[in-house]
């Protein structure tokens, strides 16, 4: 007969409770779960029936340098690259575990089941990589890095808080450790995040207490070994446990916010001793990444050289190649500005980081100063560190820039930096840093720099003295080699001889190695052969099987 009845539709209020049960359990910005749904999946794991069901794995995940982007991209850019953060993490991880953003740039993973360490490991080291290919965000270039912490259950917790708090310790002392790497749990980090906390409270006090000191390295001219300046170096004696590294306590500063205080006052009290020491003197003064990115800085900087009274050119920032991971506009302004200021600029730990030559071409270098990795091992036997260090030199020479030779420590090291043709010597084999009333005794006494140290680190090159015929331009020469290594030769007898000059050296037995000049002081000059030679332990030269195919080294010609 037909019906009656009444309806509405439902549409709405469905679609909007949807959206709520979504909101409550998603993240709006990158669509993953979002920390409530990612406690409830973990919970549910540990609660499953059977217990062989109840293992886990969870990675904690935070991005480095994330704020960076943020502060100087804005926070549309953040929110972009959170964006491509999600989505790689998602195509990385796939199947094998559920991924969730916790908020900021903090991120979660849960690997249900039994995985072996280093499976989880090079799941993590995967993870890590991805996300460390450059993003690109409304046209800029971004670098960010990425740390993970990882708990296992049942073994390092069977409730979600414990599961938690230990992956966070994990992420803590990965980024302890230099971030861009992961780290298990273990119970040890306890204690470390307990000295870590101790360690920033006595740092506040330090600073507050006025502990912290700047002491002085003598930065050495190589031709004239005449000191042309100081590097300026942090050091605290720590109330309990005695003298501690920056390179330790540095970083702690940097997380804690205290870096820019610290930094301030190294500026002030190096612009306060260049005010006592002679005019021709520089003092160079570290710069974190963190105090780089800090409008403020040049303002920080003109007034420390202000109330000191001393002119700008005396006082060099050394900045490490960090501050290039973004390339905007900021990092170009903020050179702008510093040079504006009349400051001189220094790339220090020149080779260590994300070397990208393009920076050196836009950035307004005076110097580079060669780390001093490069320098350690460049007298081994077979090490090609030489072949770097001199391309970096005539690098920066083409771009005219200074060159620093960092770490220097040895008498062949020293010969070789000199023959390599850097500019600057800085290491133990002239001084350690030492307190500012030494460093102006240093300079009072008036002399140059004087070398002191062990001949070598390997016994490498022998002294000798040998009559050799030297033949340059159709003209032959007598000299005498003083000493001789597989790389080069110190050689006596001509003097002025331009760096640059290729010589053919008659070494007898009919021998003949080609070499160049890359230094002269008075009748000694330091000479690089153009392949590495056979020494026997007589001095006496071995030729190649077949000189042609002698692999070339890298050489200035010319
Ligand atoms: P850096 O700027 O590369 O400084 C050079 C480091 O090499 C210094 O270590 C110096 O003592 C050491 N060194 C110099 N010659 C030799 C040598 O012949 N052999 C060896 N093995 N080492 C040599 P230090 O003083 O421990 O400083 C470590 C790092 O801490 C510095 O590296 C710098 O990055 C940072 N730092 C030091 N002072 C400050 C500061 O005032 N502010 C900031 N932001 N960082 C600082
Ligand atoms: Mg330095
Ligand atoms: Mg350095």
């Amino acid at each position: 007969m037909g019906f009656r009845g009444w309806g509405s539709d439902l549409t709405e209020k469905r679609r909007s409770q949807e959206d709520a049960s979504r909101l409550a359990h998603y993240d709006s910005l990158t669509g993953l779960s979002n920390r409530f749904q990612m406690s409830q999946s973990l919970e549910k794991v540990l609660a499953a029936h059977r217990i062989d069901q109840r293992a886990c794995a969870v990675f904690l995940l935070d991005l480095d340098r994330f704020k960076q982007v943020n502060d100087t991209l804005g926070h549309p850019a953040g929110d972009a690259l959170l964006t491509q953060v999600a989505q790689r993490l998602e195509r990385t991880v796939d199947r094998q575990g559920l991924v969730g953003r916790l908020g900021g740039d903090e991120f979660q993973v849960i690997i249900p089941g039994q995985t072996p360490r280093d499976q989880l490991a090079v799941l993590a080291r995967n993870v890590i990589e991805q996300l460390s290919h450059p993003y690109s965000i409304d046209g800029h270039r971004v670098v960010i890095g990425a740390s993970i912490g990882i708990a296992l259950a049942p073994g390092d917790g069977v409730t979600s808080e414990a599961l938690i708090r230990n992956a966070d310790l994990a992420l803590y002392a990965a980024k302890d450790r230099g971030r861009g790497r992961h780290h298990f749990y273990a119970a040890d980090l306890h204690s470390d995040a307990q000295e870590r906390r101790q360690l920033e409270q006595d740092l506040r006090d330090a600073l507050a207490h006025g502990e912290l000191e700047l002491h002085y390295q003598p930065v050495v001219h190589t031709a004239t070994e005449q000191i042309t300046g100081f590097e300026a170096l942090i050091r605290w004696n720590h109330p309990v446990n005695g003298p501690m590294s920056p390179a330790k306590f540095i970083p702690v500063a940097e997380d804690a916010g205290l870096i820019a205080p610290i930094g301030e006052w190294a500026l002030r009290t190096a612009c306060h001793q260049l005010a006592k020491w002679p005019e021709h003197v520089r003092i160079a003064v570290n710069v974190s990444a963190l105090q780089f990115a800090n409008p403020a800085l040049p303002a920080i900087v003109t007034q420390a050289l202000a109330q000191a009274q001393v002119h700008p050119s005396r006082l060099e920032l050394e900045i490490t190649e960090s501050v290039f991971l973004n390339e905007d506009e900021d990092t170009e302004a903020m050179f702008a500005a510093l040079k504006r200021v009349g400051v001189r600029l220094a790339l220090d730990d020149f080779g260590t980081g994300y070397s990208s030559l393009g920076y050196l071409k836009k950035a307004p270098f005076d110097k580079i100063k060669i780390d001093q990795s490069f320098v350690s091992g460049a007298t081994q036997p077979g090490s090609r560190n030489g072949a770097i260090i001199s391309s970096i030199v005539n690098l920066a020479e083409a771009l005219g820039m200074e060159t620093t030779a960092e770490g220097v420590e040895t008498f062949d090291q020293l010969d070789l930096v000199r023959m390599l043709g850097c500019s600057h010597v800085q290491g133990y084999i002239y001084a350690r840093a030492m307190t500012p009333d030494d460093a102006s005794a240093h300079l009072a006494a008036g002399v140059g720099a004087v070398a002191m140290g062990p001949r070598s680190a390997r016994a490498v090159r022998q002294t000798m003295l040998r009559k050799v015929l030297v033949e340059h331009g159709g003209d032959n020469y007598n000299a005498t080699i003083r000493n001789i290594s597989a790389t080069g030769a110190l050689i006596e007898g001509l003097a002025n001889v331009p760096p640059g000059t290729i010589f053919q050296i008659i070494v007898g037995d009919g021998q003949i190695v080609t070499g160049t000049t890359r230094w002269c002081h008075e009748d000694r000059m330091g000479v690089e052969f153009a392949y590495t030679i056979d020494l026997d332990s007589a001095g006496r030269i071995t030729p190649p099987a077949n000189a042609a195919a002698a692999v070339p080294r890298l050489l200035k010609t010319g």
